[in-house]
């Protein structure tokens, strides 16, 4: 299977050719934005949308008539119209909102789709309209190059390359040892719970970045407008940005790898996305929109290394027993988690990372011929193995199942012979470093 990855390399420009990039840039932004208005005006007169060509050829067109406009490249210029049409079907297809008339400062990238630059050891990366770019090549591109990207981030100029090659043959799940899938937790206090009950903070230094930002975003917001105060303050919230999602990058991307070169199959909560708009509470927020990324970051890798990541309902983790699976409610204050019908005694977020690491290798399939979280059929779910009558989180009425259930864990826990002890489980996890 071919897999598409990106290869970002960082530029250094002349000042003469960082001129003309910003021109190109101010000179497509403007034809993005002429081209939105020739959309919206066709749709209302004519009620008709346009096709991918004929967008294409409106570029094209507008590149003949506009002297300046013809020192970019063909392709490029092109690109612009693949670039709005694709906003409007997001758009019509309801994937996005409506697309925003850009912005100058906020058009910051130029698309080669197949021609127009050529990347030699010599010259460096050669750019048409531009000219030789001086370009640093930390780590070798690999495979067969299908478009090119440059973009402008608030510290300088990055090419990035899109391109094609082999995907790693997976392992079908089936055939993976218990011992090879890891269970992970999100969380709050820790970043992650694995079920191993080895945990990974959220790095402080990420705090501190965000605290910072808070604070600057204060003073930028009381600022006039247009002074020069703001513009300078700014500049330095977007560089703050950009540190920190590389930073947020390089912690996630760091325990991706931690993770898949112990492991061959990571198990995750799938997360509720359009339900973490209604939360309310801050820090759950940024904590839930990083573990999302992490998330993605994770499917993504797993391709690369011929690993595979699992998705599971998230419903009832925290709730219940990994061992015995008895319901066994708690509020966020709990920390550990004690089951009255066998005994285990374990932090909460470890025997949560137990029952997601359960969930997962229930849903491995008998014959499984390397499937991809995106081909996942539904969900693997505690629903299905514990009793329909529990809610977890919510109140419930007892029956007598329960009373007789609980009353025989207090039974056995007294006689505390049928309980069945710690080192006579075998625990199939193995603790990794
Ligand atoms: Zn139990």
């Amino acid at each position: 299977m071919e897999m598409l990855s990106a290869f970002k390399y960082r530029l250094y420009t002349k000042p003469e050719q960082e001129k003309r990039l910003d021109r190109s840039l101010f000179l497509l932004c403007n034809l993005y934005n002429n081209l939105k208005a020739e959309e919206i005006r066709r749709y209302r007169e004519e009620h008709k949308s346009t096709s991918k060509t004929r967008f294409r050829r409106l570029a094209l067109e507008a590149r003949k008539e506009d002297g300046e406009l013809q020192t970019a490249h063909s392709q490029v210029v092109q690109n612009v119209g693949d670039r709005i049409h694709r906003s409007f079907r997001n758009f019509f297809e309801r994937r996005a909102r409506f697309p925003r008339w850009k912005k100058p400062h906020r058009y910051n990238s130029l698309t080669y789709p197949q021609s127009g630059f050529k990347l030699s050891p010599e010259k460096g990366l050669y750019l048409s309209g531009i000219g030789d770019v001086r370009i640093f090549v930390h780590r070798p591109l690999l495979g067969k190059v299908k478009r090119l990207t440059i973009k402008r981030e608030a510290d300088g100029w990055y090419a990035i390359f899109i391109t094609e090659r082999e995907a790693p043959q997976r392992k079908p799940l089936s055939e993976i040892p218990t011992v090879r899938v890891r269970g992970a937790d999100m969380g709050l206090t820790e970043f992650a719970t694995f079920d191993d009950a080895s945990s990974v903070k959220y790095p402080q230094f990420l705090r501190r970045s965000e605290d910072e930002i808070k604070h600057l975003q204060r003073h930028f917001s009381k600022k006039l407008k247009g002074s020069r105060r703001r513009h300078a303050l700014g500049h330095r919230l977007a560089r703050l940005h950009l540190h920190i999602r590389r930073q947020r990058e390089d912690f996630q991307n760091k325990l991706v790898h931690r993770v898949f070169a112990e492991n061959d199959v990571l198990v995750l909560e799938k997360l509720n996305v359009p339900g973490l708009l209604k939360n309310h509470s801050l820090a759950k927020s940024i904590s839930d929109a990083s573990w999302s990324s992490f998330a993605r970051r994770a499917v993504f890798k797993s391709e690369l290394f011929g690993k595979n990541v699992v998705f599971v309902d998230p419903w009832g983790t925290t709730q219940f027993c990994h061992w015995c699976l008895h319901w066994v409610p708690k509020d966020i204050a709990t920390r550990e988690h004690v089951c009255p019908n066998c005994g285990e005694e374990i932090p909460r977020d470890v025997n949560s990372a137990l029952l997601i690491k359960r969930l997962g290798i229930q849903s491995r399939p008998p014959t499984d011929s390397g499937s991809s979280p995106a081909e996942q059929g539904p969900l693997p779910s505690l629903r299905e193995m514990v009793s329909p009558s529990v809610e977890a989180g919510s109140p419930r009425i007892w029956s007598w199942e329960d009373v007789t259930s609980v009353l025989s864990g207090v039974y056995h826990a007294l006689d505390g012979l049928s309980t069945p002890s710690r080192s006579m489980r075998g625990r199939s996890s193995v603790k990794a470093r």
